[in-house]
């Protein structure tokens, strides 16, 4: 398939989605920053949402006049073993840490803030990895910014209070969502994440495209899909799906789809597709897809194939599945939990469910009412469009920069 797409949008490109005024603004905003240098750090180019998120905001930046760049820190396997594992046991995972890994962890920092240029006003330092360079701030009149994309509010407490030691160094702190954050004393900052509808995973597909990736995967065309696609992890409970849709199965013909990967860094998920297959190998109209990684133009096409997209999450971060199917126009049916609650306005931007029975519920209700599914739809894309597309991201971000120099004051454009 081809895959090729304007792999980098300018700003212009998003007129026709968030309109002009939306973009004067931003530029309105970059001119305040004029002369301001700002320095993103992170600790990989390619791979995961924080190197996506970049590879998109610095240029839009520099788009917009602002001197801004991206830098990462080197570190090798033993160092990044041991960031993995902070990353982990911020998650609240228990993990068995050696004191000589927190002195390797702070001498790779060192040695970093000493390679790295550092000359900038705002530094942008992105999750825990480069948390430490904050060690070389100087009495320059620097802002120091750490940007948390992941969940904290549940960690194991050693581990956070040597990250918090640093994080508390900083003039702020920025997190993605009410229930990802940790009280600090220093300023603090709530923006939420967001999806690019320029990216292969969001962008428009035509017909033919759609058909291709249900051909690929043998799905029929003319029967309701019910989808889900998530990772193969008991959070996302795969199997209470399956049984909220042999409950739907039962009064109307339609056929459910899981999509997703198995991560290599998560062992457990072999064991959830196993048990997934074991569940739903019987029913012919129950479809597991195992994608691999840089699946977008299948996901995207799956999502708009699908009648009804489902996200039965026990427990969730954002959500970013339910902002891609809202964004797509879909009906969705999700559970009312973590950042979904953000996102689904019972009712208005789709339904909530909070069981088995209320999903196969809510499923019904939507299969078998076109037009108020079609609404729910419709609502939900205008909702993502108003706050969860990397324009408002940018936007923040900006806001953020300016708030750095007005503090408490209110900044007139
Ligand atoms: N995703 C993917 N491949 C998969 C499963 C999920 O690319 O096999 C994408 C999905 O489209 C979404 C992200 O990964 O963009 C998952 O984000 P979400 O916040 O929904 O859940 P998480 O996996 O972070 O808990």
């Amino acid at each position: 398939m081809n895959k090729s797409f304007i792999l980098k949008p300018k700003l212009k490109d998003y007129e026709p989605i968030i309109g002009r005024s939306a973009l004067e603004e931003l530029k309105a905003l970059a001119d305040k920053l004029s002369g301001k240098r700002i320095l993103n750090i992170n600790s990989t180019y390619i791979g995961g949402g924080v190197a996506e998120i970049l590879a998109r905001m610095v240029p839009f930046m520099n788009e917009l006049g602002i001197d801004a760049r991206w830098s990462v820190i080197k570190g090798d396997n033993e160092f990044f073993n041991i960031t993995k594992k902070f990353h982990n046991a911020l998650h609240g995972k228990k993990e068995e840490f050696k004191d000589n890994e927190f002195e390797y962890f702070l001498e790779v920092n060192r040695r970093n803030s000493q390679e790295l240029d550092l000359l900038s006003d705002i530094i942008f330092i992105h999750d825990p990895q480069p948390v430490a360079l904050i060690q070389k701030r100087g009495h320059t009149g620097q802002k120091w910014l750490w940007r948390c994309h992941i969940d904290i509010s549940n960690p194991d407490e050693k581990i956070w209070n040597f990250i918090k030691n640093y994080v508390e160094k900083y003039d702020a702190a920025v997190f993605s969502a009410p229930n990802f954050a940790k009280m600090l004393n220093i300023r603090m900052f709530l923006i939420y994440p967001s999806i690019d509808p320029l990216s292969n995973k969001n962008r428009e597909l035509s017909r033919e495209q759609i058909n291709a990736v249900l051909d690929k995967y043998g799905i029929d065309k003319k029967k309701p899909i019910i989808l889900q696609v998530s990772r193969f992890d008991y959070l996302k409970d795969p199997v209470g799906v399956i049984k909220a849709f042999e409950m739907v199965r039962k009064n109307m013909p339609c056929q459910l789809i899981l999509a997703g990967g198995t991560a290599t860094d998560d062992p457990e998920s072999d064991k959830v597709l196993a048990e997934v297959k074991e569940v739903a190998w019987k029913n012919p109209d129950i479809h597991i897809l195992l994608l691999p990684p840089d699946s977008d133009i299948e996901i995207n096409a799956l999502q708009r194939a699908a009648t009804v997209i489902i996200q039965k999450s026990l427990k969730e971060g954002f959500g970013l599945t339910v902002t891609e199917a809202l964004w797509k126009g879909k009906p969705v049916v999700a559970s009312a939990v973590g950042g979904i609650l953000l996102q689904i306005k019972h009712k208005i931007t789709g339904l909530l469910c909070h069981s088995v029975e209320g999903a196969a519920y809510a499923i019904k209700t939507l299969l078998t009412n076109p037009e108020y599914a079609k609404r729910l739809g419709e609502n939900g894309h205008a909702h993502v469009r108003q706050n969860f597309l990397i324009t408002r991201h940018l936007k923040d971000y900006l806001l953020l920069f300016l708030c750095q120099y007005y503090k408490e004051e209110l900044i007139y454009l």
